[in-house]
């Protein structure tokens, strides 16, 4: 496995090894968990060369105190890429991607970036597609793969690549969950054992939803508004109906597959997202 810290070094090894081979990137803040490595597996199976990326893009961040205790792994996640023989891992310092006091650049992906963790952390979307057109620059994968667990990003995402007149296919995988139905997270590790346990509250709501799904949406918003004002522990942020398609909030169902419900909470003052697609 090549890891390189600097852009001129990945683009050495690209500019000898692309050749004909797809190449698929999947870009990560590191602190990596089965989730992250679920979209490595899915890359190594369908690109020849396998691209992942470690790094805490500080400008995605309206928090400074969560970019400070943000978990940092570096080491055990490059043993756990290395198991899944991933090619390059590219874990860069902030000078090598960001100019000194640059800033996020300014996009405009409509109402798609507006609700939801566009609406509660101001900025994130244009730090996070800051980053990530700058490793598509770099890199210029084939693939490029990113989790359904940041549902909006991901549709974000497939927005930038279109406003970019960019070739890259977008890959959306699974949310990957504990046993227990909690998403995987790096945040996860914040979390004591007993909030842990709490934190299940958040899928089986969702859960609910998909089996009392004929109870409409205005009941199911408020039956699971109701559920986290009974666990003192939660603060819930929102939680969310809408149109996969736009994610702006429904007032009643779309077609199967259409629909997304979204919930965003502190516990712990961690803060947790989880979605499902119904
Ligand atoms: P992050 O390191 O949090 O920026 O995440 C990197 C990528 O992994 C993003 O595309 C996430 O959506 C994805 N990801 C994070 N958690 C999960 C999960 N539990 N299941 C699947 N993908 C995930």
């Amino acid at each position: 496995m090549k890891i390189f810290e600097t852009k001129l070094e990945l683009l050495s090894y690209l500019s000898s090894n692309r050749g004909g081979n797809t190449i698929g990137f999947t870009p990560t803040m590191g602190s990596l968990h089965n989730g992250h490595l679920h979209l490595i597996e899915e890359s190594k199976r369908t690109c020849d060369i396998t691209i992942c990326s470690i790094f805490v893009n500080p400008t995605q961040f309206n928090n400074d105190d969560d970019l400070v205790n943000y978990p940092r792994t570096l080491d055990v996640d490059l043993q756990k890429l290395r198991k899944l023989n991933c090619d390059v891992v590219y874990t860069p310092i902030i000078s090598d991607l960001y100019e000194k006091r640059e800033k996020a650049k300014k996009f405009d992906f409509g109402a798609l970036a507006n609700t939801m963790e566009g609406e509660f952390r101001p900025g994130h979307f244009n730090g996070m597609a800051t980053i990530v057109e700058k490793f598509f620059r770099i890199i210029e994968p084939t693939k490029a793969f990113f989790g359904q667990k940041d549902l909006q990003q991901l549709q974000i995402v497939k927005v930038l690549v279109k406003q970019t007149w960019s070739e890259i296919e977008i890959v959306g995988i699974n949310t990957v969950r504990d046993e227990s139905g909690l998403a995987k997270s790096s945040r996860n590790k914040l979390l004591s054992e007993k909030s842990k346990k709490e934190a299940t509250l958040i899928y089986e709501s969702l859960q609910y939803c998909i089996e009392h799904q004929s109870r409409g949406v205005d009941s199911l918003k408020k039956y699971i508004e109701t559920q986290f004002e009974n666990h003192s522990n939660f603060e819930l942020e929102y939680v969310e109906f809408v149109a996969l398609e736009d994610m702006l909030p429904i007032t009643n169902w779309k077609g199967k597959g259409k629909n997304a419900i979204c919930i965003a909470t502190y516990i712990d003052d961690v803060r947790l997202i989880d979605n499902i697609i119904l």
